[in-house]
């Protein structure tokens, strides 16, 4: 019998400062990536999906944004991010 399945891990990347699309407050954004990994025998073999996401520490609003924008996030150019 082969068991398989997969395995999420989140990762913070960074803690940033950004104007919430929600509550409008320049708030701490915590920068997440999400990793989800195949298993086999609940051994993590490879990545096959990644994702990228904000939360407002504010009012916990979280936005899924691309993984340019996340890049983008962390090279400090926050200002041109969307
Ligand atoms: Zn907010």
């Amino acid at each position: 019998m082969i068991i398989f399945g997969t395995k999420g891990y989140l990762q913070q990347l960074a803690m940033l400062t950004l104007v919430c699309g929600r509550c409008g407050n320049p708030a701490a954004h915590a920068l997440r990536k999400k990793t989800t990994k195949f298993t086999l025998f609940f051994v993590p073999l490879f990545p096959f999906s990644t994702s990228y996401a904000t939360q407002c520490t504010f009012c916990g609003a979280e936005e899924r944004i691309t993984r340019e924008q996340a890049d983008r996030m962390l090279s400090g150019d926050a200002s041109r991010a969307r």
